[in-house]
Order: structure tokens, then C-alpha cells, then sequence
């Protein structure tokens, strides 16, 4: 049974197994140096992986500060608040500002 040729170790010559004295080709010789066998180089292994780039997230510009304004600190994820405190805070402000704004419309 024919084996198949194979690549040395490191990749520049091929490897014809089909012979008692195994012969190596270069990668440039396509086909084995015994012109009794048809065994032809095999596939190029080493053909270099694509790197693919690390797509950057694109990120929006999101402040991560908390909503209330007379606080610093961070939000909490999927707040725009730091706490329930600011929360309400912010809540009793706008409410203010709501009701001054009814009182200047009377
Ligand atoms: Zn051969
Ligand atoms: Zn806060």
C-alpha cells in the first residue's frame, strides 16, 4: 500500500515514505525524486494562521457617575444612580422644581 508523503520537522523538506532509502525533497521539487513513484508533495502546512484583528468594542461614552448631581460617586450597573438615596434625592428635586415651576405658571 502507497503512503503518503509528509513533511520533516521543520517544514522545508518533504518526506517520501514509499522507498527504503527515504528520500527528501525540497518544497520546491513537487513530486517525488524516484521518477518510478507518483507520490507528489503534500499540502503546504505551514501556511500562516490569518490574525485577525481584536475588534474594539465600541464603547458609547456613557458617565458612570451617578445621575444625582451634587454626588461624585460611581453609578451601580444598570443604575444611573449610585444608591436608592440619590435616587430619591434626585426624585424630590425634580418634583421641587416641577412644583416651582406650577407655582410661577399661577
Ligand atoms: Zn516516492
Ligand atoms: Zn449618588
Amino acid at each position: 500500500m502507497k503512503k503518503e508523503p509528509y513533511w520533516n520537522k521543520n517544514k522545508n523538506l518533504w518526506i517520501c515514505p514509499n522507498h527504503i532509502a527515504t528520500p527528501y525533497m525540497s518544497r520546491y521539487q513537487h513530486t517525488c525524486m524516484y521518477s518510478s513513484c507518483s507520490s507528489t508533495k503534500p499540502q503546504d502546512e505551514d501556511k500562516q494562521p490569518r490574525i485577525i484583528p481584536k475588534k474594539k468594542k465600541d464603547t458609547v461614552q456613557e458617565k458612570d457617575t451617578c445621575t444625582w448631581f451634587k454626588c461624585e460617586n460611581k453609578r451601580k450597573e444598570n443604575s444611573i444612580y449610585c444608591s436608592i438615596d440619590c435616587k430619591n434625592k434626585n426624585a424630590r428635586h425634580n418634583y421641587r422644581i416641577r412644583q416651582k415651576k406650577k407655582k410661577n405658571n399661577l
